[in-house]
């Protein structure tokens, strides 16, 4: 799960990372609010899921209040690569005298994490990385061994910082961020740039912030900060019955339980020359209720002209899944042909239920490569 900025900055604070003051502003006079609270220059930033703001027209600087509104005005509304803006942070403007970047990530490589520092920063990491690798410090944390002061020293001096006053906050920010990083379940926190203000402060200016999903069941308040407007409907959808989606961009919509087999289903359905729409994985459950979840959320795709169930029975029962397919038969009206491949558990039962109800547009493969061939075929 990723965190806007100002969600990110919340957590940063929590640890001790130095931020500056801010407001959330969803239209421009709240923009204008904020700005009248924090008083001063501010800079009215948009807050969407992705990266390159400043370039795209989304951080503005704004001398007073009404210059904020007019700012927030600008942005708001704004499309920055494919993500439309609708809320925005207001914070206290900073002089800036060096823009540094500091990061902790996974190095699945390695199975460590890894820190990395640069006075280069500012810009995208990767551009650096490309044209001036040797200002980038790199720096591996053992999980096993935990954090080490030292290895804060051994990054500091590696990206060449000198300053005494520099390295003090430094060593401290680089604690604070592995630390915030562990603690939050993070797979990505993200400084750029950490900015060191003419008065010699360090302060992060921006964040990048990922979370584990899988780990946001021991992170309550984390979870709450997920801003369900900001993924596309039929994914809101999805998420709200338990359901794996993923959209795609071909024709067939594809219905499979566990990842492995839903990843095979998408190969051969490429094997037989057709383009998954998109795919539901319905997990390892696949009793009624869930088939019509996942039924309900495939067919809202427009794009989708058939329909591959693909079942490989094993906790889940091949006589339940057919009743799961009839039971949203009756419930909904699906105008897309559905090809139906049942093996494993109670497999034989459930094409025999299928049979029986024979309903209208619904065929049944007994193998995977046939049923996608029909699958394929009727979506042409
Ligand atoms: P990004 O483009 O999405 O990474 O957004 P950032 O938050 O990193 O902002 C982009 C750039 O705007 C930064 O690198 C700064 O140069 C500039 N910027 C952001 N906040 C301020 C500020 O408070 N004062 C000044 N002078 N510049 C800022
Ligand atoms: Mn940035």
């Amino acid at each position: 799960m990723d965190l806007y900025e100002y969600q990110g900055k919340e957590l940063f604070r929590r640890f001790g990372i130095p931020t500056s003051e801010g407001r959330v502003a969803a239209t421009p006079a709240e923009a204008r609010a904020a700005a009248e609270e924090l008083g001063g220059q501010v800079v009215v930033k948009a807050q969407v899921l992705t990266g390159g703001r400043g370039k795209a027209g989304g951080v503005k600087l704004a001398d007073d209040p009404a210059d904020a509104e007019r700012k927030a005005g600008e942005i708001l509304g704004l499309d920055i690569n494919g993500h439309v803006v609708r809320k925005l942070w207001i914070e206290d403007a900073s002089e800036i005298a060096k823009e540094y970047y500091l990061s902790v990530t996974f190095d699945r490589g390695a199975k460590q994490s890894l820190l990395i520092l640069t006075k280069e920063g500012g810009v995208e990491i990767e551009e650096v990385a490309a044209t001036n690798p040797d200002a980038l410090a790199r720096l591996h944390v053992d999980p096993l061994e935990g954090y080490q002061p030292y290895q804060a020293r051994q990054l500091i001096y590696g990206a060449g910082i000198d300053e005494p006053d520099e390295q003090k906050q430094l060593l401290s920010i680089i604690e604070k961020l592995y630390r915030c990083f562990v603690e939050s379940d993070a797979m990505l926190c993200e400084i750029n740039p950490l900015i060191v203000t003419p008065e010699g402060e360090i302060r992060a200016l921006d964040s990048k912030f990922t979370v584990d999903d899988n780990a946001l069941y021991r992170h309550p308040d984390i979870a709450e900060m997920r801003d369900l407007e900001a993924y596309p409907p039929e994914e809101r959808a999805a998420r709200e019955k338990n359901v794996t989606y993923v959209k795609l961009d071909g024709e067939v919509g594809i219905l499979g339980n566990g990842a492995g087999l839903v990843m095979s289903t998408l190969d051969v359905i490429a094997l037989a020359g057709g383009r998954p729409a998109n795919f539901c994985d319905l997990g390892g459950g696949g009793d009624a209720q869930g088939v019509v979840d996942a039924l309900e959320v495939i067919t809202a795709d427009p794009q989708v002209r058939s329909i591959f169930f693909n079942i490989f029975g094993g906790i889940t029962r091949g006589d339940e899944v057919a009743r799961g397919i009839l039971q949203a038969l009756e419930q909904m009206t699906i105008e897309q042909p559905i090809v139906v491949r049942l093996d494993g558990t109670n497999a034989e039962e459930g094409r025999q239920i299928l049979a029986d109800a024979a309903p209208p547009n619904l065929h049944t493969e007994a193998t995977m490569l046939d049923a996608a061939r029909r699958a394929v075929e009727l979506a042409a």
